[in-house]
């Protein structure tokens, strides 16, 4: 119940929505009772009839209140019928029930728009959390999480909170009204009867609630495995090339199989349960109706006192059957509730997701990169295992840093410390003197520039990609980016120059391309920093070459850190850091380090030995 409100907390202000839909239901559903009520003076009028062809009905009995309704109106009908005839009458009790009819029904399409409008405001805003709110979390989590679960609840279990969750909104305000409504009418015509149908419905609610009881569980494990075969989808699609590569695709479509498979068992099982509710609440329902019939019958047909007349049986037979309907869908609606509050906890988790690295509340922002940044004894680790173990070492402003050394040893990692993507478990990493956390987040990453090995671009122009996120970036400065680049000349080539579309992942450049567009892109930013984690890696000798010439473009005047799988791109390093196993075992220039004949010569020399 607790999940329920606080989605629907999303549809703030409520009081917007709830206070005229509610007045609205209220006009409609007493509209909509008085119709059936209406039945009976009709009939009464017609009955008269046939039962005296000539003579004016007998004097009505004033009612006692005007709350019981059908005595009033009876009373009416009768009184009409004395003063202008049948004809008269009939035509003045359809024109009401005409009326009451229009009324409801206009009530009942204001009280659905207002419905409607409240559901799509509150999947707006929470599909606005849940996105944003992914968006402000930090790397480790996406390290963690597969992304189809996330994409999964965004989109689909948004979807079905919004069929089931705000659905049964309909429900909880409406339906209950609609019953009592009926209810009442039920019990004005005879309480005796009422009394008597109400005896089914605890039978009929503890079989329903039988019925339902395991779909919570079930509805978590559908959602589950539908996050698994979106993850799935998204994994083949992006690797689509490997998969067809190594013939794995009769793998890949197991795999996939199997998780569908699962699902719909999964939701097989549950729409037996859903499916099973409806029968056996139609079924008692039928039950009771024959029970009335009954019941009704004899109270009709008793021969002291007639506690029922048919007009009046009738009226009561078709509220009757109508309240079937409101009584149907509460039932329905708690087995689609379950769906919907399973899917729901789903997004609010995710919303309640916190981002573990934060601005600090005194963080102020940077403005200048001045003199240098330090690690201090920094020591780090992916959970248990540690990677980087009390690194010390400084990057001074002006100077290219290299970071060398095998693979796994945790270059990355260290570089991965500055834009503060993640924290060190112990020691500080500082610029100008000051321990990076006592600045905003926002504004450390405003003073560098990144470059990977894993060229990142979206399904957007060149143009975009490279202005990327700067909306004010003019065409000139994007061309001046692009030269420096040297991605001037093969843009112009393209199609559409600038505003050529490069498909997904940039498919449609090759990998030199897209990397100068990387490049590019960095420049652009113009930052004081250059991170370039293995930049050229990715790239043919031919590219590599273009794209080395942009990079040492790009670090002309800047400060720079530089990881290189090909060492003799960063020999002219001020500084070369050699790690290993996640400690710094030699630092020096490229002579210096030549000279030493350690870890460095080493890889140098395996490199020439190799060929390249
Ligand atoms: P390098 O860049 O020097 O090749 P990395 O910094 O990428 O090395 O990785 C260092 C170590 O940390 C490796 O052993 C790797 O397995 C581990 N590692 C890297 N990223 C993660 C991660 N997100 N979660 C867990 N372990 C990781
Ligand atoms: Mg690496």
């Amino acid at each position: 119940m607790k999940t329920y409100f606080r989605l629907l907390s999303f549809a703030k202000p409520i009081g917007r929505y709830a206070i005229p839909y509610i007045l609205f239901t209220l006009i409609s559903v007493v509209f909509g009772t008085l119709n059936l009520a209406l039945v009976a003076p009709l009939l009464t009028t017609l009955f008269g009839i046939n039962q005296n062809p000539n003579c004016p009905p007998e004097p009505p009995v004033k009612p006692d209140s005007y709350f019981d309704v059908f005595k009033t109106m009876n009373y009416y009908a009768a009184e009409l019928n004395s003063k202008v005839g049948i004809q008269q009458t009939l035509l003045w009790v359809c024109v009401v029930i005409v009326s009451s009819v229009l009324i409801s029904n206009i009530f009942k399409y204001l009280s659905e728009k207002t419905m409607e409008n409240l559901r799509i405001h509150t999947l707006l805003n929470l599909r606005k959390s849940v996105f944003n709110n992914v968006m402000n979390l930090d790397l480790a989590y996406f390290n963690n999480e597969r992304k189809g679960d996330i994409m999964s609840k965004v989109s689909s279990d948004v979807q079905t909170v919004q069929f089931s969750v705000t659905g049964t909104l309909q429900v909880i305000f409406k339906e209950p009204l609609t019953l009592l409504t009926y209810l009442i009418m039920l019990f004005l015509i005879s309480y005796k009867l009422t009394l008597f149908s109400m005896l089914v419905i605890p039978v009929a609610g503890w079989l329903i609630s039988k019925i339902v009881k395991r779909l919570k569980q079930q509805a978590t494990e559908s959602h589950e495995t539908y996050g698994n075969m979106i993850s799935y989808l998204d994994e083949a699609l992006s690797g689509i090339r490997i998969i067809k590569a190594f013939n794995a695709t009769p793998y890949i479509k197991n795999r996939f199989d199997n998780e569908n498979k699962r699902y719909s068992g999964i939701i097989r099982s549950m729409a037996k349960r859903i499916q099973l509710a409806s029968p056996v609440s139609e079924f008692m329902g039928v039950l009771m109706v024959a029970g009335i019939v009954y019941y009704g019958g004899t109270l009709i047909t008793g021969k002291q006192n007639q506690e029922l007349n048919p007009a009046e049986f009738i009226a009561y037979i078709a509220i009757f059957s109508q309240i079937m309907r409101p009584a149907k869908a509460i039932s329905q609606s708690f087995s689609s509730i379950h769906s919907g509050i399973a899917a729901g906890e789903r997004v609010l988790n995710l919303i309640d997701t916190k981002p573990t690295i934060v601005n600090a509340p005194d963080a102020k922002p940077i403005t200048e990169f001045k003199d240098q940044i330090e690690f201090r004894d920094v020591t780090f680790g992916y959970q248990e295992r540690t990677v980087l173990d009390r690194v010390s070492f400084s990057i001074p402003k002006g100077k290219s840093v290299a970071l060398v050394g095998p693979s796994g040893g945790g270059k990355s990692t260290l570089m991965d410390l500055i834009p503060r993507f993640i924290e060190p478990w112990s020691g500080e990493v500082r610029i100008d003197g000051h321990n990076i956390k006592e600045y905003t987040m926002e504004s450390v990453r405003d003073l560098m520039g990144i470059v990977n090995q894993d060229t990142i671009l979206f399904n957007d122009t060149i143009f975009n990609n490279i202005a990327f996120g700067n909306l004010s970036a003019t065409q000139e400065e994007v061309e001046a980016a692009a030269r420096i680049a040297n991605a001037h000349e093969f843009i112009l080539a393209a199609d559409n120059g600038y505003q050529t579309r490069i498909g997904d992942r940039g498919v449609k450049l090759s990998g030199g391309q897209r990397q100068r567009i990387c490049i590019a892109r960095a420049v652009l930013r113009n930052p004081p920093l250059m991170l370039l984690d293995e930049a050229t890696s990715a790239l043919d000798t031919e590219s590599e070459r273009l794209v080395q010439d942009a990079l040492n473009n790009l670090m002309k005047n800047r400060t720079s850190v530089i990881i290189a799988h090909r060492l003799s791109t960063i020999q002219s390093a001020d500084l070369i850091i050699v790690l290993e196993q996640g400690r710094i075992v030699e630092t020096g220039t490229h002579i210096e380090l030549l000279a030493r004949n350690g870890l460095y010569r080493k890889l140098i020399e395996m490199q020439t030995f190799s060929g390249s």
